[in-house]
């Protein structure tokens, strides 16, 4: 790995279909159909290895469908909290399926799609918070915009209606997913009966080591049986989790009361979950701070203060041109990344399964100025 240009992002595709192909066989083994959600990964370079896998590709809005459409073979299926006048009828070139977030939104675009020929869908919120501690990706929380409750619920709109979605779950299992599907059902099952599909959302982290994928199995049987309805996944994260990797060097140390290493890549723009989330990412031969005998707090080059990835142990003190290797980061940053203080973007590469190296994208100086005027 010493001769690419750091920092950039490695996606390794060994790992990319360990878990491709446990998603296809969930999909066989319970017959539902599953879906990218392009917002955790939008990496198209790899799209047609990841249609081989999966039935398509699911979008946030207008950018993203038609990504899908040009770039992943499948169904386009879309999803956004409320859809714009003015790019409606282009998004009805590129995604198959509309799912809706209220009533309002129903009334206003459901006809223009039907006569689209597209298929139409209400998300629904089940009300059923499953998680604990990221209030910030719980769309079942008290005050939540996502999601159309019960209460909000429409019956006479139900002609208008293929499907129905719900998406509560983040990083999750199956015994979540359980908890959830008993409380839709209580409150929406009767109207799911007669309607085409129900989509199970994201958030199911199926290819975890410790994901109980028999569960879901289950899970995804009973509602066809119960229902007759087809039923789609769209996991975003379950589909790279583990697939990635960002190479970051060393570009200085420094000690103020502690060991402080610099390094090339930022946690504001290049992993901005590590502080929105937050959380501490693995780094490859590290431990927890104090568990090896040098611990540095490792930061970015960026003016921010707070531009820190975390504190981890080594071996060996740091050095100036080390390299260090954040794991699993392929999931939320390629799609999250941005040049706040004039930073670079990382480089894409493609790691095949022979282990040949490919940059498959670099980034410059025009792509910090194209974004600003
Ligand atoms: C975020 C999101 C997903 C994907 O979630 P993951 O946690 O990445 O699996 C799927 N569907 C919808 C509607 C989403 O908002």
């Amino acid at each position: 790995m010493t001769e690419l240009h750091t920092p950039y992002f490695l996606v390794d595709e060994e790992r990319l279909v360990r878990n491709l192909e446990i998603l296809k066989d969930v999909a066989q083994r319970s017959g539902a159909k599953i879906l990218l959600a392009q917002k955790a990964f939008s990496m198209f370079a790899c799209y047609p290895l990841l249609a081989q896998y999966l039935s398509g590709s699911t979008a946030s809005g207008l950018y993203e469908a038609r990504l899908g459409r040009e770039h992943f073979p499948g169904e386009v299926h879309v999803f956004s909290p409320a859809y714009r006048e003015d790019e409606f009828e282009a998004l009805l070139e590129y995604a198959d399926h509309f799912v809706f977030n209220s009533p309002r939104q129903l009334e206003k675009y459901a006809l223009r799609a039907r006569e689209a020929g597209k298929q139409v869908g209400l998300r629904v919120n089940p009300e059923c918070s499953t998680q604990e501690g990221h209030a910030i990706y719980d769309p079942c929380a008290p005050g939540s915009r996502l999601g159309t409750t019960l209460a909000n619920f429409n019956p006479d709109q139900l002609p208008l209606l293929d499907g129905l979605h719900f998406h509560t779950l983040c990083e999750q299992n199956s015994d979540d997913l359980e908890t959830t599907l008993d409380a839709f059902e209580a409150k929406f099952g009767p109207y799911l009966k007669g309607l085409k599909w129900l989509n199970l959302g994201g958030g199911h982290h199926i290819t975890r080591a410790d994901y109980d994928r028999k569960r879901l199995i289950r899970l995804v049987r009973r509602v066809k049986d119960r229902y007759g309805v087809e039923v789609y996944l769209e996991p975003g994260e379950a589909v790279v989790l583990n697939a990635g990797f960002l190479v970051t060097s060393v570009l200085d140390t420094l000690h103020n009361g502690m060991d402080i290493a610099i390094l090339d890549t930022s946690a504001a723009c290049h992993m901005p979950d590590v502080l929105e989330m937050p959380y501490r990412p693995p780094l490859q031969n590290s431990g927890q701070p104090g568990e090896k005998p040098y611990t540095y707090r490792l930061g970015g080059p960026t003016c921010l203060a707070g531009d820190i990835i975390g504190d981890y142990s080594f071996d060996n003190p740091l050095h100036e041109g080390d390299r260090l290797i954040f794991e699993d980061m392929a999931l939320y940053t390629m799609v999250k990344t941005n040049t706040f203080n004039g930073m670079p973007l990382p480089a894409i590469v493609w790691r095949d399964k022979d282990g040949n190296q490919r940059v498959v994208r670099q980034f410059g100086y025009e792509d910090f100025k194209g974004r600003l005027s």
